[in-house]
């Protein structure tokens, strides 16, 4: 798996590319925003880590900027743990956020679970799409259409979007949630779970697509 490392401070970068090596990931290592927009395109990575700090450009705009490229996984790798940088990095379209510092187990550990479910291969039974009104959703190209038009959703808001609407109307616990689309319950991950339902409401154009249940999690719904 090519792993594309952005990362301005060199001892953090050797750490990172050392320990990704390592456990046999290909690595490149770009250490501007600029430098990671350029070496994206040229070594085409499975998964990016992205710190948010860059001396060239600010990491939500170079995670914006990815994001228009494609669909490939991102990891937010920041220093800044507070929760606006969180909830900014996953509306920015990042998939996951790492706070610095952290071990290379827990960071491999985080590569390995967003690239599972950014790369899980489709259900060979059951029907590929579901219409639910004006909404349908494809599993087997991935694809999102409200009234005819696309809707761009992530790897992680699109994996999150199928799992709520298995079961229209039913109530899912946010526990499974995170134990089926995030794969385990580690810290801050409610909150990663609430800025991407928050994300997938606002490209919906409705809150009403996916109601809060109080206590317990959330029932995928249509709006009135
Ligand atoms: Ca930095």
């Amino acid at each position: 798996m090519k792993v594309l490392v952005v990362e301005d401070d060199p001892s953090v970068a050797d750490g990172i590319v050392d320990g990704l090596s390592d456990a046999a990931f290909e690595v490149h290592h770009s250490a501007t925003g600029a430098a990671a927009l350029a070496d994206f395109s040229s070594f085409g990575p499975d998964i990016v880590l992205l710190d948010l700090g860059l001396p060239d450009m600010d990491g939500t705009d170079v995670c914006r900027a990815l994001r228009k490229q494609g669909s490939v996984p991102i990891i937010v790798v920041s220093a800044r743990g507070d929760e606006i940088d969180r909830v900014v990095s996953l509306e920015m379209g990042a998939d996951d956020y790492v706070v610095k510092p952290f071990g290379m187990r827990e960071l491999i550990a985080r590569i390995r679970a967003v690239s599972r479910r950014t790369n899980a291969p489709e259900s060979p039974v059951g029907p590929t799409e579901r219409v639910l009104g004006p909404l349908t959703i494809n599993t087997r190209t991935q694809r999102v259409a409200l009234s005819g038009e696309d809707i761009h959703l992530t790897p992680t808001e699109f994996e999150l979007l199928v799992y709520l609407t298995e079961d229209p109307g039913a109530v899912c616990r946010r526990s499974d949630i995170l134990n089926d689309v995030w794969d385990t319950n580690w810290f801050g991950t409610t909150k990663t779970l609430d800025a991407h339902v928050a994300a997938i409401r606002k490209k919906l154009g409705h809150a009403g697509w996916i109601e809060s249940v109080r206590g317990v999690g959330f029932r995928f719904g249509q709006p009135a």
